[in-house]
């Protein structure tokens, strides 16, 4: 058993990593965001990806300083006890900062719930905090051969297929997320990504269909049906 300064010296060094977490913006309130919980999400500056269809390109760029100051969040925060049960880490990417699991432990420490909003680019980190989070949105953008040409970084997809299972090994409760439109890769190959997922374990997908490669190419009522099918719980949102 660690002894009470070493346990003082790591909450001193929590403090001060979650002191670095660079946050580009915040959300005061959600319904949404970490399902059954009213949270506050924190949009975390950074992502190494170049995703084309990237809704946060603002929070892209590491090097941009920080919107709000992590001592302004905290204080956030503690005014919000007892009124939000949790709190977003979303972005972004939220793995890529090192501070992130000292924030974590800062936020669980103020009695909220942590959820995480990632696109599972750094498995190894991901397993680190895993045992921290209460839910989790993991973000499969595509079949392991279609991930370059959608991020534009190689090794992308065996990353992101290599968080996912290290999610279901897990057991922590979440969603697998994945935006499909006709240009990024064709409906054959999303059937068979749903498939594939829910054969590794995935219960929870919500699927965001983009308009785009032509009406022909957009999911019919059949199509949804067949891709429901796999899964306990189904979500179809559309842009
Ligand atoms: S991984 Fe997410 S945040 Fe990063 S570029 Fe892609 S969509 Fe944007």
């Amino acid at each position: 058993m660690p002894s009470t300064p070493d346990v003082c010296a790591a909450a001193a060094r929590r403090r001060r990593d979650a002191a670095t977490l660079r946050i580009g913006g915040m959300t005061a309130l959600t319904t949404i965001d970490f399902p059954g919980r009213l949270a506050a999400v924190l949009f975390c500056q950074g992502c190494p990806w170049r995703c084309g269809y990237c809704h946060n390109q603002d929070l892209l760029d590491a090097g941009v300083p920080p919107a709000i100051a992590w001592a302004d969040v905290q204080a956030f925060l503690q005014a919000r006890r007892g009124l939000l049960d949790g709190v977003v880490f979303s972005g972004g990417e939220p793995t890529l900062q090192a501070g992130l699991p000292g924030a974590i432990e800062a936020v669980r420490a103020e009695g909220f719930e942590v959820a995480l909003h990632t696109a599972g680019m750094y498995p190894d980190r991901l397993a680190a905090i895993l045992p921290r989070l209460d839910w989790i949105g993991l973000d499969l953008k595509a079949p392991l051969h279609r991930y370059e040409a959608i991020t534009r970084v190689p090794g992308s997809g065996e990353r992101a297929w290599e968080s996912l299972r290290r999610w279901l090994a897990s057991g922590v409760a979440g969603e697998c997320r994945t935006t499909w439109h006709a240009g990024l890769f064709d409906i054959a190959e999303l059937h068979a990504l749903a498939q594939r997922i829910a054969a590794l374990g995935v219960t929870h997908w919500a699927l965001q269909a983009c308009r785009g490669g032509g009406a022909s190419a957009s999911l019919g009522r059949y199509d949804i049906a067949r891709l429901a099918s796999h899964f306990s719980s189904f979500t179809l949102r559309t842009a």
